[in-house]
């Protein structure tokens, strides 16, 4: 395919998050018009969107428009129905394939795909009917049972201990499939971001380091402290392996834990930009959004390259309750009045405890005196 060029080209996005607004704003930036398809008339990407189509992921009339008025389409959401990108992709270039998004949507099909991919993960099993469910190796106990399908932010997630405790967690999944995980020991939770073109070339950003608090990403360092380069190396050429064989394009995320024992395994991965790439917009010349929107176009996508030590910091919705009363948003003034700090705000009006508000950057010379500096604007977000 030829290049879709800059201020021709209109692109076009399913789903209306926080992350299609990241892309929205990326690319208005090379100067692209976008138009965004959500139900939610609130959504933040619409909001900022040339157009915003308030249907259905499944409506006919809704996608038959988008694909009238785009020349390409991408996902913001792995959940979205991969039926729709395939109907999109009929008539209009389409990345990530409905396909790919459909391997991350169950983590029973992710899970064969990173074995044939030859990139190890967790020892499990698949649990879908009572027979499977009698069968399963003791040896994986303790472990967690997690729902294949539309998990995230630890949702859909029981840990368990004794098949007997196994048994009633799934009866409480009301027995949707499900994948029963080994529970590992983690030394560290790591991320690695790749974009790769229609052409097959593949560009990586650093190892990321993943704090999670209740299930949900609360801290992103990069350079990841301690991991030690062979492990860096592991990781980078698994994700790589993990996007050549899904024949991606786009911007993927992978995921991995780093065991005590010193082994890497994949954990899962996205099929969009991720929440742990989010320091890609103030610590690299390059962010995931302008390489998502590179890969999209059919553009050169140039090597990313870190010029800041970086922490990102989420920013939760519970921050706007920090103190007794109704919301009240953080102290933003006393915030940026930090060395180094980039806020992004998502345009959320309604702050709710769990939800993503947005997130904080912190840029600095060396990871120490960013570790420092996110240590102070945490401790006045409270
Ligand atoms: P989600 O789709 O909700 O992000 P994950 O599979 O990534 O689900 O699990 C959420 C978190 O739970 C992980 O980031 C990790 O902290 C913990 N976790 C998940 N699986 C395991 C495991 N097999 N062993 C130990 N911890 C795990
Ligand atoms: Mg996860």
């Amino acid at each position: 395919m030829s290049a879709l060029l800059p201020g021709t080209a209109t692109l076009g996005v399913l789903g209306g998050g926080q992350l299609g607004r990241m892309f929205v704003h990326a690319a208005q930036a090379m100067g692209y018009r976008c138009i965004v398809l959500d139900p939610d008339a609130d959504s933040p990407a619409g909001a900022v969107a040339e157009k915003h189509i308030k249907a259905d992921y499944l409506d006919s009339l809704g996608l038959a428009q988008l694909a009238r008025d785009c020349d390409a389409i991408t996902t913001e959401f792995e959940n979205v129905p991969a039926v729709a990108l395939e109907t999109l992709a009929n008539m209009r270039v389409v990345a990530p394939s409905g396909a790919a998004v459909a391997v991350c949507q169950d983590r029973a099909v992710e899970k064969a795909h990173f074995e044939a991919a030859g990139v190890p993960c967790a020892p499990h099993a698949v649990i879908t009917n009572d027979i499977e469910l009698a069968a399963v190796d003791p040896s994986l106990l303790p472990g967690i049972l997690k729902t294949s399908r539309m998990g995230y932010d630890g949702k859909g997630q029981v840990r368990v201990s004794t098949p007997a405790e196994l048994a009633a967690a799934w009866a409480d999944l009301k027995r949707v499939p499900c994948v029963l995980e080994q529970l590992l020991p983690l030394r560290r939770e790591l991320s690695v971001l790749v974009a790769r073109g229609a052409d097959g070339q593949v560009v990586n950003w650093p190892v990321q380091q993943n704090l999670h608090r209740g299930g949900i990403l609360a801290v992103t360092e990069v350079p990841a402290p301690d991991v030690p380069a062979e492990v860096d190396r592991l990781a980078v050429a698994a994700a790589r392996q993990v996007a050549d064989a899904l024949n991606y394009v786009g911007v993927l995320c992978i995921e991995f834990f780093w065991l005590t024992d010193g082994r890497l395994v994949v954990n899962e991965m996205a099929p969009r930009p991720h929440n742990s790439g989010h320091w890609t917009m103030n610590g690299c010349n390059v962010s995931q959004f302008e390489l998502q929107v590179r890969a999209l176009a059919g553009l050169p996508l140039p090597e990313p390259r870190q010029h800041s030590a970086s922490v990102m910091l989420n920013l939760l919705g519970d921050l706007w309750f920090s103190e007794a009363g109704g919301p009240t948003p953080p102290a933003w003034d006393r915030v940026l009045a930090l060395p180094g700090t980039h806020l992004h705000l998502y345009g959320k009006s309604d702050a709710r405890h769990g939800r993503k508000m947005g997130h904080l950057n912190i840029t600095a010379d060396s990871p120490e005196a960013a570790h420092a500096v996110a240590q102070q604007a945490a401790a006045m977000l409270g």
